[in-house]
């Protein structure tokens, strides 16, 4: 499956995604607040010489997460590692990766809500006082000694705070929420990589992709990279707004970066169940699509955009979903 609006990484975009990742946190475009917290974060524990407070940072995938830990590590300047919740298999695996760093280094666990139970409480005497409680030998003589760990920075990045312990939770200093990209944001992250990648865009062609990548920097990356494709064939090889909207609209993107899942979405709720609500689940199987991608990927936009909403009975479309798909509404929906 090859969808142009998936957030989540995908192999092809590694080709970009190297040379495009911002370096420093001044050249890393919005998430105002989160990087004024950090910077004071970052200044006063290079100031006392010690390692960053443990970072838990949440958000939907390919909005900068894994972005800004490496900046945080370039900032701080110290090594950072990179792993993620399903890569730890055994506590072992966490216990050869903690033991490896050096002091004041960052430990990066990508999707850290999927660690396993016994890996987790590794991590818990590691996060908190910096030692790992290792039991030596079975049966009557079996024993725990502790090691001392470097002091190190773990940094956490998940979809879903909520899915979190507790226990983990709370072991985390600073807790930060990635915010969706304005349009504005998103035309200078487009024009920044146009810039690196050498490709012409004028600038109503980057707010036309802008307008279309879903608040995320990755969809906006990727499509400026594909729309370049249609540019040179179709065009003069320079990203006009003509051009941009042409190749969009042929790939099923629409104006606002909705594509052929989120209209199904909305127009199932609609003709099937009188515009919601309806619950998460039954629709998952209305539409043959899994339920966590939903969740994961297709409503932040929907709602951030005010054509979803949720409520303790289920999900609701908007009239504003109605009108841009072009429906009738009729006069039962409150929303
Ligand atoms: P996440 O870890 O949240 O899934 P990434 O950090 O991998 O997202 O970001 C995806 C891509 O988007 C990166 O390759 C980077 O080039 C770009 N990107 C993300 N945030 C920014 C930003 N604030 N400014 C510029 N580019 C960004």
């Amino acid at each position: 499956e090859n969808r142009i609006i998936a957030p989540d990484y995908v192999p092809e975009d590694s080709d970009i995604e190297g040379s495009l990742r911002p370096k420093t946190l001044s050249e890393y475009i919005g998430q105002k607040k989160a990087k004024e917290n950090l910077s004071v974060f970052i200044e006063a524990a290079k100031g006392r010489n010690e390692a960053l407070d443990h970072v838990l940072l949440y958000g939907p995938p390919g909005l900068g997460k894994t972005t800004l830990s490496g900046i945080i590590a370039n900032e701080m300047g110290v090594s950072i590692r990179i792993t993620s919740g399903p890569a730890i298999e055994k506590p072992g695996d966490l216990a050869a990766l903690l033991t490896n760093l050096n002091q004041n280094d960052i430990l990066f666990i990508d999707e850290i809500h999927r660690l396993s139970r016994s890996v987790e409480e590794v991590l818990y005497p590691a996060m908190e006082d910096y030692a790992l409680d290792i039991i030596i030998g079975k049966g009557p003589s079996a024993r725990s000694i502790r090691i001392d760990l470097p002091h190190f920075t773990l940094i956490g990045a998940t979809t879903r705070a909520g899915q979190l312990t507790a226990p983990l939770r709370d072991r985390f200093g600073v807790i930060m929420r990635l915010e969706m990209y304005t349009i504005e944001e998103l035309c200078q992250i487009i024009k920044r990589s146009s810039r690196i990648l050498d490709i012409p865009c004028e600038e109503d062609g980057a707010w036309e992709l802008a307008k279309r990548s879903r608040g995320t920097p990755r969809i906006a990356n990727r499509m400026l990279k594909r729309v370049r494709d249609f540019a040179q064939v179709v065009g003069d090889g320079v990203i006009t707004s003509d051009i941009a909207a042409d190749a969009l609209n042929r790939l099923e993107v629409d104006k606002l970066g909705l594509d052929a899942i989120d209209r199904t979405m909305l127009r199932t709720i609609i003709k099937n169940y009188g515009g919601g609500p309806v619950g998460l689940e039954t629709l998952a199987a209305a539409i043959g699509e899994e339920a966590v991608t939903l969740e994961d990927v297709y409503e932040p936009y929907l709602m951030q955009i005010g054509f979803l909403s949720r409520t303790p009975r289920g999900r609701c479309v908007t009239s504003l979903a109605y009108k841009h798909l072009g429906l009738e509404q009729d006069g039962q929906q409150t929303l």
